[in-house]
């Protein structure tokens, strides 16, 4: 646990989703009530409803006859669950160029966490995630964007001012915007936990903000109260085993670089990237994916496994297997995109029995330790292996973490 400090958390939910996605898309529902239903029947409930038609009355589980009804003038669709996972992937990419994405919660909620001076220009990096994607995905489909020490926190700070929120909850200021709300607003506090909570005496927020974390511990019968108290707190809380950063960036090349012979230089610098974020978060990878696109648009992906490792040699070695393994069953003329993910991602007490059984391997391992703390020291990579050429798009400004799609049982 970590003390409260700094703006740690970006939450992203967006409102109101599939009615605001349809809204995008067809300029003529615009002005009016949208309702989202998962079949194209009268009987059927809607699974959403965009604010206008909230305001009209129009609450989620509604039948499409009943919400009729009650708002004659409301537009009904049909979910497009393919169109919408296509929309979820772009705005991965537009927040991804921004800072990089932790963990997609959903089709319409995702967390990134801030690093170093991500932490201090935090605010700042908010307003260009929001601009982004107005300019980017579409000015209906509107986030609503948390910023708090942690990711509990900014998850509130993103329900706080729906729609189109943006809230920065700092912990100096706690917990001062939380007491208007109750306590199954707060994430993980469902309405049974509520109950068992006013048994104990704790019936607000305001009451469980002022028990020890002791007492938080007794309520629950376990760690979690403690933790939901800490992070309420503002705490950081590390739960190493669910909270995996991705590693991996992409790139869209150009000029030169579409050549397969200059396209590897790019994706040796992305790996490289990659492994980097790697280590500062102190982590190993065991599998890696490699995927090249043409100027058909034709894609490869490949992807290998190997013992945990961490070093910019080791992985290296495995990209440029792929990548030759690539060009061989691709045998493209020009490349038009290449992206590198690094997976398998575990903690070094995680680490499989067999990391750095070779020699060899460990020697990489200290002498990227060595490289890292000379070139952080400099702030520049001054050491690196092999060449090292300026690419398309710069070398921080298009970073793109790829999420899980959802399939379309994630939605419903
Ligand atoms: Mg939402």
């Amino acid at each position: 646990m970590q003390p409260p400090c700094s703006i740690n958390s970006l939450y992203i939910d967006f409102d109101a989703f599939f009615a605001n996605v349809e809204k995008q898309l067809e300029p003529d529902i615009r002005s009016r009530p949208v309702g989202v239903t998962a079949l194209g029947s009268e009987h059927s409930a809607l699974i959403t409803r965009c604010y206008m038609a909230k305001r009209a009355g129009i609450i989620r589980g509604m039948r499409v006859s009943e919400a009729r009804k009650a708002c004659p003038d409301i537009a009904i669709r049909v979910a497009r669950p393919d169109v919408y996972v296509d929309i979820h992937n772009k705005i991965i990419t537009e927040v991804s160029r921004h800072v990089p994405v932790k963990k997609v919660w959903s089709i319409d909620e995702l967390e990134c966490e801030l690093i170093g001076r991500e932490r201090v220009r935090a605010y700042e990096i908010g307003l260009d995630i929001q601009q982004g994607l107005r300019r980017n995905i579409g000015a209906y489909v509107t986030p609503s964007i948390g910023l708090a020490p942690n990711q509990f926190l900014a998850k509130v700070a993103a329900e706080l001012e729906k729609p189109n929120g943006f809230v920065m909850l700092r912990a100096e200021d706690l917990p001062g915007p939380l007491l208007g709300l109750k306590l199954s607003d707060l994430p993980g506090i469902s309405t049974g936990m509520e109950k068992r909570l006013s048994a104990a005496g704790v019936a607000s927020v305001e009451d469980f903000w002022n028990i020890s974390a002791k007492h938080a511990r007794a309520i629950w019968g376990n760690v979690e109260g403690e933790r939901m108290w800490a992070q309420l707190h503002g705490h950081k809380i590390e739960r190493p085993q669910t909270t995996r950063r991705m590693f991996g960036h992409s790139r869209v090349l150009s000029g030169e670089f579409k050549n397969p012979k200059r396209a590897v230089d790019c994706l040796r610098l992305l790996t490289v990237k990659a492994a980097n974020r790697l280590r500062r978060e102190n982590y190993t990878a065991a599998a890696m994916s490699v995927s090249l696109r043409d100027q058909n648009k034709q894609r490869w992906t490949g992807e290998t496994q190997f013992s945990p490792c961490r070093d910019d040699h080791s992985l290296l070695k495995h990209m440029h297997v792929l990548y030759d393994r690539g060009l061989f069953e691709m045998r493209p003329r020009q490349l038009a995109g290449v992206y590198v993910m690094l997976h398998k991602i575990a903690l070094p007490t995680e680490r499989g029995r067999d990391l750095f059984e070779e020699q060899e391997t460990r020697n990489w391992d200290k002498l990227t330790d060595v490289m890292d703390s000379f070139n952080r020291k400099e702030k520049k990579a001054l050491i690196h292996l092999g060449p090292r050429y300026k690419i398309p798009g710069g070398y921080a400004g298009a970073k793109i973490a790829f999420g899980r799609v959802p399939d379309a049982e994630d939605f419903f």
